[in-house]
């Protein structure tokens, strides 16, 4: 990522000052503490990076995973502070990761280990409603989010805004509707607004609009199950693969989603799903013939060792950081469209924002306004039907007087977020030709942003 920075940087040309305070981590927590477990002690350990401070809280997700690492950690919150800046959000990058394998411990455990890491945390200053809001990822869920947040509160009862000290939570628990399936919902509105634009569809050699495409998604977890879910159920595409840790399912008239995603669940497999051809070796169809590929797993995944085989004509990236940066320089120069992660994926961050936003006006979306909003809709309705005497048909009725409620904000909010921030970058390509991609254009207009919030503050 340092070297696709690095770019944006020298297209810019700003200070130099400046864009080594940019790239700078500015903290770094590591933690080692000891949880007993079956009667015996075992050390974890973990780490919370806060990679920028122009805007508080820093915000980022937590991960659970054994290849976790102080590198990566820091490298994830980098990308948190330029994913927030491109879709304006209005927080610094942070990102926080422990080593373990969730599948090894049960749930009592889990919650021992989380609390005792959300304790570290938050008696270090790295989690708090006001400078460090945690969230999920990789390997945590709402589940996680509740036992930090729950133990937050009882570290700070007087805190009013408690419940904004992490996102993601349940809904009953200050969660707020749609963050679940948003960074999937979010895949989904980018690439549909990449298809309204004719003229980029064609410069990844495809035709027409979002329904029918064929694509390949990669890892069925949170991210690539919702955006694969919403792709085939919403907009008409076909999901023709379908790449799990251990093999593909391969089907060229669509696979079922929601079928394949309860087998995983119920089967820890995709194995043995009925009616589809099953391939062993899953990185080889990554580089199956297809309109769109969406790695929704790891790092890395596709590298130089394996770019020149892909056959996708755009890639959009679910995951972070899933092209190295040697593998995105051959894609571009075949042609291969990339729709970069820290715009993809930032549907996440963003409707955790609107979380946020929610837990510290401590009101849901629409509690103040939906019903004004109905009897206004009947009040207009009545008015028509009364001065053109034709009678309004029902369903429509219906939808005129609806007001909005949470879950319709959220969707829309992320929508409209979703679809400027494409167009940002898009404007940018088009107006200045040393912007050669949609990544390059992103990291340009992070930058530039961060640029100017530190020089307006002094920073520098
Ligand atoms: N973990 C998610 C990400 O990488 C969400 C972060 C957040 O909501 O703060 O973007």
């Amino acid at each position: 990522m340092d070297l696709m920075v690095d770019r944006a940087i020298s297209i810019i040309d700003l200070d130099p000052g400046i864009a080594d305070a940019i790239k700078a981590c500015n903290s770094v927590l590591q933690m080692r503490f000891p949880v007993k477990i079956k009667g015996k002690l075992e050390i974890f350990t973990g780490w919370r990076a806060v990679h920028s401070t122009h805007r508080l809280p820093a915000k980022g997700g937590i991960r659970f995973a054994t290849g976790v690492n102080q590198d990566e950690v820091e490298a994830l919150a980098a990308l948190m502070t330029f994913k927030c800046a491109i879709v304006d959000v209005p927080f610094g990058g942070s990102k926080g990761g422990l080593i373990i394998d969730p599948n090894k411990y049960d749930r009592d455990e889990m919650q021992q280990i989380t609390r005792r890491f959300t304790l570290e945390l938050v008696r270090k200053g790295f989690l708090n409603p006001a400078t460090n809001v945690p969230a999920p990822d990789m390997g945590t869920g709402q589940r996680e989010m509740a036992w930090m947040a729950d133990t937050y509160k009882h570290l700070h009862p007087e805190d009013i805004n408690y419940s904004a000290c992490v996102t993601g939570k349940p809904v009953h628990h200050g969660g707020i509707r749609g963050r679940t399936e948003a960074t999937g919902r979010g895949v989904q509105y980018a690439l549909r607004e990449y298809f309204r634009h004719p003229d980029d569809v064609r410069a990844a050699n495809l035709e027409g609009g979002l329904g029918g495409k064929r694509i390949v998604v990669q890892g069925l977890g949170n991210v690539g199950y919702h955006a694969a879910k919403f792709l085939s159920e919403d907009d008409g595409c076909k999901i023709t693969a379908i790449i799990e840790r251990d093999g593909a399912l391969i089907n060229e008239d669509g696979l079922p989603v929601e079928d394949v995603y309860r087998y995983i669940v119920e089967n820890k497999t995709i194995k043995g799903f009925p009616g589809t051809s099953f391939v062993d070796d899953g990185a080889k169809v990554l580089e199956m013939d297809c309109d769109i590929l969406i790695p929704a797993a790891l790092e890395a995944q596709i590298h130089e060792g394996n770019a020149d085989r892909i056959q996708a004509r755009l890639i959009a990236e679910a995951a972070n950081g899933p092209v190295t940066y040697g593998a995105d320089q051959k894609l571009q120069q075949r042609g291969v469209v990339i729709l970069p992660d820290a715009y993809v994926n930032a549907g996440g961050v963003t409707v955790s924002y609107f979380e946020w936003i929610r837990n510290i006006s401590h009101i849901r979306f629409g509690r103040m306004q939906r019903r004004q909003d109905e009897l206004r809709g009947h009040q207009i309705t009545a008015m028509l039907e009364e001065h053109t005497g034709v009678h309004v048909d029902e369903k429509l009725k219906q939808n005129l007087t609806r007001g909005a409620d949470e879950l319709d904000l959220v969707r829309s909010g992320l929508d409209d977020t979703m679809r400027m921030a494409f167009q940002e970058m898009r404007d940018l390509r088009m107006n200045d030709e040393k912007v050669d991609s949609y990544r390059t254009a992103a990291y340009v207009i992070a930058i530039k942003k961060i640029a100017t919030s530190y020089i307006d503050i002094g920073v520098y």
